[in-house]
């Protein structure tokens, strides 16, 4: 039987729905969470990225800002930026748009923002309290995911995981939130050997390596939960994508499926949304 296909667009609306009706609450108390993005340069992807963001926050009743700054910025403008956001009372979350133009040194600048408002769960405090189990702000793609899994009643405790990729903005964290759900994890990369005999071992296989449609059937257990992070334009096409899972053969064997597009990546942003509401109801001392 074919697998189920999860619908991230429809997930990830529901999450919109809940995060604007909690922020809809705190403005009738006065209280607006507010979500600042940086961006820096012009690169054109991200332009799209953060104007999106920018949507939605409003969307759902932000108060949303976006600073746009000149490829030219210097460490030292950019960083009295981010010092002055931190101590802005009116900015709960703080997104500062990545890549960074060369001369800008990504780490330093995360580890400038204050980790209470640092939405994207990327500076060193985050990583760490994630990894240690401690209350954070963790990547919004993997916390995503987890909140996927959850929404379609895949309790990964005690389940064996399989991760493949090891970045620091989705498979590290990724592996960190299965095992603080219990999971048994695997992570996975470029000089694992035999990757197929370790991803068909998963219950629940999340790859996110981006490579158009690698992860084949042989690669997948039967009934195993699938999460394709990938997202990978079709070289010779307008706007067509794919993901890291070829779809046609891996939907015959797997019992749950994300698509490409379609699945993660609207439940990125949400994610997003939900961030920068704890970490203003964390400011107001309202945090659950
Ligand atoms: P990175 O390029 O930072 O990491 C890729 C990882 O995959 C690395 O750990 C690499 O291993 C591993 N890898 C590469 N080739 C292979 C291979 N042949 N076999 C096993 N492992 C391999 O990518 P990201 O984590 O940033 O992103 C991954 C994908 O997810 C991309 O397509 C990206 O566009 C997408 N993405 C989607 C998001 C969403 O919202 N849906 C958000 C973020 C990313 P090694 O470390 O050894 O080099």
């Amino acid at each position: 039987m074919a697998a189920q296909v999860i619908d991230g667009r429809q997930l990830a609306a529901e999450l919109r729905a809940e995060v604007g009706r909690e922020v809809a609450a705190l403005r009738a108390r006065g209280r607006v969470p507010g979500l600042t993005v940086v961006l820096v340069g012009d690169d054109p992807a991200s332009h799209i990225y953060t104007r999106n963001k920018q949507k939605v926050a409003e969307e759902l009743g932000f108060r949303s800002e976006r600073i746009d700054l000149p490829a030219t910025t210097s460490r030292e403008e950019l960083l009295e930026l981010i010092h002055r956001l931190n101590a802005d009372p009116e900015v709960h979350g703080i997104l500062v748009q990545l890549p960074l133009p060369p001369h800008l040194d990504e780490a330093e600048v995360i580890e400038q923002i204050d980790p209470r408002k640092d939405v994207d769960g990327f500076h060193p405090v985050n990583v760490g309290r994630l990894w240690s189990g401690q209350p954070c702000l963790a990547p919004c793609t993997p916390a995503g995911i987890l909140y996927m899994l959850r929404r379609v009643g895949v309790d990964p405790a005690g389940k064996r995981a399989v991760v493949v990729g090891r970045s620091n903005i989705v498979g590290k964290p990724m592996a960190a939130l299965l095992l603080r759900a219990n999971a048994t994890v695997t992570i996975c990369h470029s000089r694992t050997q035999d990757l197929p005999a370790v991803c068909r071992e998963a219950d629940i296989l999340v790859v996110a390596v981006g490579r158009p449609e690698m992860v084949t059937a042989e690669y997948v257990k039967p009934g195993a939960v699938v999460i394709d992070v990938g997202i990978n334009p079709v070289p010779g096409t307008k706007n067509k994508l794919v993901g890291d899972v070829h779809f046609p053969s891996v939907r015959e064997v797997a019992g749950y499926i994300t698509p490409v597009p379609g699945g993660v990546g609207p439940l990125t942003i949400a994610q997003l949304m939900k961030n920068t509401l704890e970490a203003a109801k964390a400011f107001w001392g309202l945090a659950n």
